[in-house]
């Protein structure tokens, strides 16, 4: 049978020997979705997923992979459960159409993986290629038959943010409260991975901070350290934790120019909506009532506010002036100055805070 996928029974001898921040070495390997099986000798328990690179962009998480594999391997370490890694999107990751190694979310001929584990027994209407489609429906049912109990699916960030974790409103806390202190409860996202094994085992998506950074690998690596010895113990002192919920985005217009300004500076007077430099800034920190977003002297806002796809934009945004105003004290999540990133998904979310 031609496979869609890569699925190593164990970690391939060479790969143990590469060096950390020699991973890039690995992506003509990686051409498919590739699964990496540390089997347990005696497994007691339902198995673990260290799932990575679904965002091509994302690098953090493949080098950790790697680290991570050369730990295992030289301590010998055993586990009571199989461990399985699994690197999504090798083909976006490795530089094509001219464009760099690790620049791409997916590639022309891609849609966004993250958007597309579907159950295809129901009747999808989304136009998906044919490619995928089959490389999601090998993984899942391989996931599916390893009876998993724990999956954790790590992402980067483009804007600087510390260590973040996702989970579903209502969701156990235990094993997110283990690897990261800031936790969003969210709705899960259509299609994606963790939506899609939610109601079969502890599901939970990572942000481990921005890409491409030495910072964000050790974070990595700390998390799948934490992760593979994770025996369900209880969280630690409460004081520790940052709590966010009810969250929204905010997304810049169609045809609206944007662009980053210096507050020291002039500022342009033209029909650029001028968005203030030190934006990530609000990331993970309290904003206040009336902080301002940008300047714009175009007609309207050059924003919308979505929550569930729900335009909540006069709640939340006003116009003073040329002044962009955020109106209410909210938290902000992943906001980003990477400028694709902006256009293609969102300038930074809004949440409720609760830090305790
Ligand atoms: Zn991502």
């Amino acid at each position: 049978m031609i496979t869609s996928i890569n699925n190593y029974e164990r970690i391939p001898g060479q790969w143990l020997t590469i060096e950390t921040l020699h991973a890039p070495q690995l992506l003509p390997q990686l051409q498919k979705p590739t699964i990496i099986k540390y089997a347990s000798q005696n497994p007691q328990k339902g198995s673990r997923w260290i799932v990575t690179l679904q965002h091509a962009n994302e690098s953090s998480g493949l080098y950790a992979c790697v680290d991570t594999w050369k730990y295992l391997n030289e301590k010998d370490i055993s586990l009571d459960y199989d461990l399985y890694f699994l690197i999504m999107n090798g083909y976006g990751a490795i530089g094509k159409e001219n464009s760099a190694i690790f620049s791409q979310r997916f590639t022309s001929d891609q849609i966004d993986f993250n958007r597309i584990w579907y159950d295809y027994k129901d009747n999808i209407q989304k136009k998906i290629p044919a490619i995928q489609k089959t490389q999601i429906e090998q993984l899942t049912q391989i996931i599916n038959n390893s009876n998993p109990e724990y999956i954790i699916d790590v992402h980067n960030t483009t804007g600087n943010n510390q260590p973040l974790g996702f989970i579903s409103e209502g969701k156990d806390e235990q094993l997110i409260c283990f690897l990261v202190d800031h936790i969003v409860h969210s709705n899960n996202i259509p299609g994606s991975l963790q939506d899609r094994f939610a109601h079969i085992c502890e599901s939970i998506t990572i942000e481990c901070g921005k890409t491409g950074t030495l910072a964000s690998l050790h974070v990595a690596t700390k998390i799948f350290h934490q992760f593979i010895h994770y025996k369900g113990q209880k969280k630690e002192d409460e004081k520790r934790y940052y709590r966010y919920n009810d969250i929204g985005r905010i997304v810049i217009k169609d045809n609206i120019e944007f662009n980053f300004y210096n507050g020291q500076k002039q500022k342009k007077e033209d029909n650029t909506f001028w968005i203030r430099e030190d934006i990530e800034d609000f990331n993970q920190s309290q904003i206040e009532p009336f902080s301002l977003l940008g300047h714009y002297n175009g007609p309207g806002l050059p924003v919308i506010f979505l929550k569930n796809d729900q335009d909540l934009t006069s709640s939340y945004i006003l116009k003073d002036g040329n002044k962009v105003i955020i109106k209410e004290m909210r938290y902000g999540l992943l906001f980003s100055k990477n400028k694709t990133n902006v256009q293609n998904s969102e300038l930074g979310y809004l949440a409720q805070g609760k830090f305790s």
